[in-house]
C-alpha cells in the first residue's frame, strides 16, 4: 500500500479501483450481481473452496464489487483487510458470534449507540459476559478486565452524547494485556481519525453513515489494522491456523460470521457506498464546521440548557478530541430549557428533517429518549447521560447560515 504514503485521504480513494486491472477500462468497479463465479477447470473451483488460490466462489462469502470497496476502506484506515457487512450492526455482530465463546468476558464502554448496548445485552444471555464501564477513564477499563477477558470494546465519540472514550491508554492497557482492543470508528470516520493511532486491533464502521454519506445505502465494515497478535486469541479454531497469524482473525470472521450467518453487502449497494466515499472529504469538512457553528450558536443562548459537542472548550474531553482527531464531528447533542417542549421545538424547524440516521448529507434531527433509546428505559438512559429532552442532530452540508436561521428561529415559538 505504497500509494497510502505518496497521496492524500481524497486521492487515494479516486484511484483505488484502478490499482487493480478493471474490465474494458472503466473508472469505477462495476456492479457484479453474479451469485456464483464458474470456473472451467473444476480442479480450480476446488482450490478455490480450499484457500489455495484465490477466487471467487458464492456470493455470499465475497464479490467483485464488495471487495473493491473493501480495498478502499483498508486504504482509509490504513489496515491490512477489511470485510463489509449488511450493516454496521452485522459487522458489530460478527465481532461477537464469530470471536466469542462461554466463558468469555468482554469490557465495553456503557456510552453506546443503542442497538449495541442491546447486542451486549443479548450475548450477555448467551454465555459470554459483558462488563459496561464508563470508558472515558481507563481506570474503569482495567478495574473491569478478568482473566478471561478477550475484547475491549468502545465507539471514539459516543452516539448520541458524545462522550470520548480514554483512547490511548485504554489501547496501552490492552496491548499490555493482550486483549483484542475493537474501536467504532463510525462517529469519526476514517477522515477524521485512524483507531490504528491508538493500537485498536479492530476498526468498525457503519458505512451507512459518513463513508457512504448520502442516506441511500446500508452497509457496515471490519479492518483488522494488523496491530493485534492473533497468536494470542485462544478462540481461533483450527481451520484457519493454516494461514499466517496475521490473517487468522479475517479468515475466522469471514467464514464463521460472513459465510455461517450471511450478513452479506449487496453489491448494488457496495457501489452506492464506493461512488459516496469520494466525496467524504469535501462532505464532513463542510459537515463539522456547520456542526460547531450550531453547537457554539446554541450554547450562547440561554434557552439551551446544555450543548454537547467536543468542539466546544466546555467539553469534559475536548482536549483528547484536539489531541488525537482533525475535526469533532458532524454530530451534537442538546438540551433546552425545561419550560420549552422538545417535539414542539422540532417541529419548529423547516430544514432539519426529524429522522433517525445520521452521516447524511441533509441535517436531521432526532428526541432521543423518545425515539431510538426508547426501549431501554428510563434507568439505564440515566446511566448513559440521556436526558428525556435530548436532541441528537446529525449535521449535514447545507449552507451555514440557512441552519443557523432554522435553529434560532425554531427557539423563539
Ligand atoms: C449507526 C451506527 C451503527 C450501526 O450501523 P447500521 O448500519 O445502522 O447498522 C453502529 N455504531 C454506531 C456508532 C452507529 O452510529
Amino acid at each position: 500500500m505504497t500509494e497510502i504514503k505518496k497521496y492524500g485521504f481524497t486521492t487515494t480513494i479516486l484511484h483505488s479501483d484502478r490499482q487493480k486491472p478493471i474490465e474494458h477500462g472503466s473508472l469505477h468497479k462495476p456492479i457484479h450481481t453474479s451469485v456464483a463465479f464458474g470456473y472451467r477447470d473444476a480442479r480450480q473451483l476446488a482450490e478455490v473452496f480450499q484457500g489455495k488460490q484465490p477466487g471467487y466462489r458464492y456470493g455470499r462469502q465475497g464479490n467483485p464489487t464488495v471487495s473493491a470497496l473493501e480495498d478502499k476502506i483498508t486504504k482509509m484506515e490504513q489496515g491490512l483487510a477489511t470485510i463489509c457487512f449488511s450493516t454496521g450492526m452485522a459487522a458489530i455482530g460478527a465481532v461477537a458470534q464469530a470471536l466469542l465463546r462461554e466463558g468469555d468476558h468482554v469490557v465495553s464502554s456503557a456510552f453506546l449507540f443503542g442497538n449495541t448496548n442491546s447486542l451486549w445485552q443479548t450475548v450477555n444471555g448467551q454465555g459470554a459476559k459483558v462488563s459496561m464501564v464508563d470508558a472515558t477513564d481507563v481506570k474503569n477499563v482495567e478495574a473491569a478486565i478478568t482473566p478471561a477477558t478477550r475484547i475491549v470494546f468502545v465507539e471514539t465519540i459516543a452516539n448520541p452524547r458524545t462522550q470520548i472514550a480514554d483512547l490511548k491508554r485504554i489501547g496501552q492497557l490492552c496491548r499490555d494485556r493482550g486483549i483484542l482492543y475493537v474501536v467504532d470508528n463510525t462517529m469519526t470516520s476514517p477522515y477524521l481519525f485512524r483507531p490504528k493511532m491508538v493500537g485498536a486491533g479492530l476498526v468498525v464502521n457503519a458505512l451507512t453513515k459518513s463513508i457512504g454519506g448520502h442516506g441511500n445505502a446500508l452497509g457496515g465494515s471490519l479492518t483488522d489494522t494488523g496491530l493485534y497478535d492473533w497468536t494470542k486469541f485462544p478462540n481461533i479454531f483450527d481451520s484457519y491456523k493454516k494461514y499466517a497469524p496475521a490473517q487468522w482473525g479475517m479468515a475466522q470472521i469471514r467464514a464463521k460470521s460472513l459465510r455461517d450467518f450471511g450478513g452479506t453487502l449487496g453489491p448494488e449497494a457496495a457501489h452506492h457506498i464506493s461512488v459516496g466515499s469520494e466525496t467524504m472529504a469535501l462532505r464532513l469538512d463542510r459537515e463539522c464546521a456547520n456542526a460547531l457553528a450550531l453547537a457554539r450558536m446554541l450554547e450562547a443562548d440561554d434557552r439551551v440548557a446544555a450543548v454537547y459537542y467536543p468542539g466546544l472548550e466546555s467539553h469534559p474531553q475536548h482536549a483528547i478530541a484536539s489531541e488525537l482527531f482533525s475535526r469533532y464531528g458532524s454530530l451534537f447533542s442538546f438540551e433546552l430549557r425545561k419550560d420549552i417542549d422538545c417535539f414542539d421545538y422540532l417541529n419548529r424547524l423547516k430544514l432539519a428533517i426529524p429522522a433517525s440516521n445520521l452521516g447524511d448529507t441533509r441535517t436531521l434531527v432526532i428526541p432521543v429518549a423518545h425515539t431510538i433509546f426508547y426501549e431501554m428505559g428510563p434507568e439505564r438512559r440515566a446511566e448513559m447521560g440521556i436526558a428525556e429532552s435530548l436532541i441528537r442532530v446529525s449535521v449535514g452540508i447545507e449552507d451555514t447560515d440557512d441552519l443557523l436561521a432554522d435553529f434560532r428561529d425554531a427557539l423563539s415559538g
